[in-house]
């Protein structure tokens, strides 16, 4: 079985966690959009690793890990986790494949990053300045460098020497030179070149012997460029349909779609969040959920869930089931509201308008549900869940659409339920 797990929300689902968990299940992992803003956080072993560009599934022994043609590599940034992994006993370099269709952040495009920005001033959009949005805006301008393109250093300092000349004209001071970005490409070249390779080519070969991949997403749908809420938006298909443009696939390879969705919901930086909580509750989640950005420490905003935007999520990827996680930070609370529409210029509208400009003055239409006071942290068994959270968990799969086969009670791999006769339980049953 191949299958895609991807966020259903704005991101931050905890996908990190339930991609490292499933893991063992299959023999390849492969990222497939995004850069290294992505910021999983994952717990193995009693120690706590942030993985911003490997695939989750870098942690486990005889994996191995691909980063796709769709995902954007800053090389600095690729060395430094590597590295990171090395000093925890973690061989992270004989596990790596990159795509040599794959496109490089530069150094200009992280000052682009930070001057494009600075400039947006009310309207920015939350980048995380990381070069990544310049970097795709190369890549669709006709004019960005490949990872392959690193193999013929002598025919790409003309390019190289072209984009350095026209930024220096952009950035205020600037000063780079392009051989200084030449000789930094080529002692890239120097390290990375081992892993480079033909990833269409290597995954379908591995499907033909009976490799299984997951294909593991960043960001979540709603940060999606194209589905989400423009332009708070990521630069990256992290819908589905990035699974085939970000790895060279075909849809029939794709099994099965997990979307990952918490059991409440979190936004980073700006844009449209219809069930935001700006007061003491807002606050009260953020703190038991710690909901702060795993690369950037950014306190994420916070609100009830909200089964509109996972229905959407649901449309959009053709997901089969959900992972609901974070269910144990609301634990304790009286009550809990769960959003089953939005009110929009006093209409009640079921599903996510078209429109995202109109969804920043749309309100939430609550259901109220009540809350557990018997802890659901740390559960491990459905049947051990308070029966006010697995109603709640019901309630949700009904408005959402899809059941949940996956519940998860605390960042520890074990503080997982993989619900008996669910669908993701039949997918790992082989
Ligand atoms: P990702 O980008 O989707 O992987 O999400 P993040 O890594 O930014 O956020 C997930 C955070 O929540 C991590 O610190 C996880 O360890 C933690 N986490 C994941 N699942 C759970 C859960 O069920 N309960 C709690 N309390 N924390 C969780």
């Amino acid at each position: 079985m191949n299958i895609a797990v991807l966020g259903a929300q704005w991101g931050d689902e905890g996908k990190g966690k339930i991609v490292d968990l499933l893991t063992r299940h299959f023999s390849i992992v492969a990222r497939y959009q995004g850069g290294h803003n992505a910021g999983h956080t994952v717990y193995a072993g009693g120690r706590k690793f942030v993985l911003r560009l490997l695939p989750s599934g870098i942690l486990h022994e005889g994996i191995t890990c691909i980063i796709g043609n769709g995902v954007v590599i800053d090389p600095q940034a690729l060395f430094a986790e590597i590295d990171e992994l090395d000093r925890a006993g973690i061989p992270a370099g004989d596990r790596l494949l990159i795509s040599d269709k794959a496109h490089l952040i530069l150094p200009y495009h992280r000052e682009l990053d930070l001057l494009s920005e600075a400039r947006r001033g009310e309207r920015k959009i939350g980048t995380t300045s990381r070069g990544i949005g310049p970097a795709y805006e190369d890549k669709i301008a006709r004019r960005g460098i490949r990872v392959g393109d690193l193999t013929n250093l002598d025919s790409l300092a003309e390019a190289v020497e072209h984009n350095v000349a026209a930024r220096n004209r952009l950035i205020p001071d600037s000063t780079m030179d392009w051989r200084q970005v030449i000789d930094e490409l080529k002692r890239s070249w120097d390290r990375m070149g081992r892993w480079v390779t033909d990833v269409s080519l290597f995954l379908s070969r591995a499907r033909a012997e009976g490799r299984s991949v997951m294909f593991e997403g960043a960001q979540g749908t709603l940060l999606d460029i194209d589905h989400g809420t423009y332009p708070y938006v990521t630069s990256s298909n992290a819908t589905i349909g990035g699974v085939c443009t970000g790895l060279g696939v075909g849809p029939r390879a794709i099994d099965g779609v997990l979307g990952v969705a918490k059991a409440y919901t979190t936004r980073v930086g700006e844009g449209p969040l219809p069930t935001e909580l700006t007061g003491e509750m807002g606050n009260r989640l953020r703190e038991s959920g710690q909901e702060f950005g795993a690369v950037t420490g950014r306190p994420r905003r916070c609100g009830w869930y909200d089964a509109v935007a996972v229905r959407y999520a649901v449309r959009v990827n053709g997901l089969d089931t959900l992972a609901l996680t974070k269910l144990d930070v609301l634990d304790g609370l009286p009550e809990l509201q769960v959003c089953t529409a939005y009110r929009c210029r006093g209409t009640v509208v079921p599903e996510m308008p078209g429109d995202f400009a109109q969804l920043s003055s749309c309100e939430p239409v609550y259901e109220t549900l009540p809350g557990w006071s018997r802890p659901a942290r740390g559960v491990r068994r459905f049947d051990d869940l308070p029966d006010e959270a697995k109603a709640y968990i019901a309630r949700i799969e009904e408005i959402t659409g899809v059941p949940a086969s996956i519940v998860s009670t605390g960042s520890d791999r074990e503080d997982t339920i993989l619900r008996e006769g669910s669908v993701a339980a039949e997918w790992f049953r082989r």
